[in-house]
């Protein structure tokens, strides 16, 4: 069980055993917390649990025979060099494929300007690392993806949320956000948004915002980090425009294969303006010397021999499926004061709940139902959020979406009893970001 220290940190125990260099660590680790919803996330793994939970892909879905064909092919043909190092900032051939795929989002890019990381997780460790000193501001959606407010906080950077409705983020809110932070003399070193099928909230940045947002950045001096790992899977229509497609000075764009393809090559992708891009390569670099060669090879072989873009209805056809009936599971089951959006892509559906009930309260409840979900304050930098929850349709079967939706139901209007009878839920302590770790994010 995690302790508490005297200056306030958590101490690590592994057994009975006190972490013995806990007064050690770097300042920036001590941004680096383990949810409390951790344990319990051990516990929503045991298959009797219907997870609505978990960011994970369905790669079921993927030919995999074929896939295996193809890696086997590969070693057998080109094994000398998909096993050797490969330049840090990638492969020179996935590196023009990928702009192929950009292309899909209006985004016009030279290959030149692509770094390739391990995810595109990696891009957003390597971006911070090369613009955050402790204390400078990073602006952010508010909820935001949990995996870059971890790695925000591991950077000491200060998170401050800009406030986002049904369309995206509100443009309103930017500009005030920045024109306060900034006569206060707060560098606002860039602002960080996924504006398509948003993780966690499911919602997208309508193409009037879109250029606001770019104006309003621009005005201001304030780079723009455009994450966008859902922005191919739309269950409606063309993709939307990517912002960086509009401006190619101000904006660093954020892809990846695993939504599309599979998160287990790990390849991700950073588009940035030739400068940032020189100092992403040297970050690179120094992080890992290359890239895997055999992955990226692997990607490049699928993309030049599979069809891929079929792939990709397969998978909008899927999880629109999925999100339909997760839409039409809470409009069956759930009480009247519990709200949610209505993803138009994506994995997510941000929920709202009825006045005086607490998420994370809830949560050892549903898994002893045998349902989970991620509550809403590990989407917050300042733990806020206790009213939300996010929950997934993306890895389930559609019946068991229906089966963990039915059951949350049950627990909620259990909560709204307790409610009605004694006064509001009990909110356990918030301690620094969650961080539910990689199957959740
Ligand atoms: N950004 C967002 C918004 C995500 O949801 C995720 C994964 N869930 C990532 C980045 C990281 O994905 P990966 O490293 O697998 O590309």
């Amino acid at each position: 069980m995690p302790q508490e220290s005297d200056h306030g940190q958590t101490i690590a125990t592994q057994g009975s055993r006190i972490d013995a260099y806990v007064d050690r660590y770097a300042a920036r680790a001590t941004g680096m917390v383990a949810s409390e919803v951790r344990a319990l996330f051990a516990v929503a793994s045991r298959p009797e649990v219907v997870s609505l939970a978990g960011g994970m892909p369905y790669v079921t879905a993927l030919p995999l025979d074929v896939v295996g064909e193809l890696v086997a092919d590969l070693i057998a043909k080109r094994g000398p060099v998909a096993l050797q190092y490969g330049s840090g900032q990638g492969d020179p051939h996935l590196r023009e494929q990928i702009c192929d795929v950009m292309r899909l989002e209006g985004i016009e890019a030279n290959s030149n300007d692509v770094v390739v990381t391990v995810g595109s997780q990696q891009a957003l460790d390597l971006i911070t690392r090369i613009f955050i000193d402790p204390g400078d501001v990073v602006l952010a959606e508010g909820p935001s993806y949990v995996g870059a407010l971890g790695t925000f906080a591991a950077y000491q950077a200060k998170v401050v949320h800009i406030a986002m409705d049904t369309e995206g983020i509100i443009p309103e809110s930017l500009a005030q956000t920045i024109y306060a932070l900034q006569t206060a003399g707060n560098r606002i070193k860039f602002l960080y948004t996924i504006p398509t099928f948003q993780n966690p909230a499911g919602v997208t940045l309508n193409t009037a915002r879109r250029h606001q947002v770019l104006e309003i950045c621009q005005r201001s001096g304030v780079l723009i980090v455009e994450d966008n790992p859902y922005g191919l899977l739309g269950f409606d229509g063309e993709p939307m425009r990517a912002l960086r497609a509009d401006n190619a000075d101000d904006v660093v764009y954020l892809g990846s294969f695993s939504k599309t393809l599979a998160p287990g090559f790990r390849v991700g992708w950073a588009l940035a303006p030739h400068a940032i891009r020189d100092k992403l390569v040297l970050a690179m670099e120094s992080a890992v010397l290359s890239h895997s060669s055999f992955t990226q090879l692997a990607v490049g072989q699928y993309l030049a021999t599979q069809p891929w873009r079929e792939q990709i209805k397969t998978f909008q056809e899927l999880y629109r499926e999925r999100r339909d009936t997760m839409i039409s599971s809470l409009e069956a089951f759930m009480p009247a004061d519990f709200t949610w959006t209505r993803p138009g892509g994506g994995f997510f559906v941000w929920a709202t709940l009825p006045e005086g009930l607490d998420s994370k309260a809830l949560l050892p409840r549903a898994v002893a139902e045998r349902v989970a979900f991620v509550p809403g304050t590990g989407f917050f930098a300042d733990g806020s959020g206790a009213r939300h929850m996010r929950l997934s349709y993306c890895y389930p079967e559609p019946d068991r979406i229906r089966e963990g939706v039915r059951r949350l139901a049950g627990v909620i209007e259990q909560e709204l009893r307790v409610r009605d009878t004694f006064g509001a839920s009990s909110s356990p302590d918030h301690v620094g970001v969650d961080t539910p770790g990689p199957d959740l994010a």
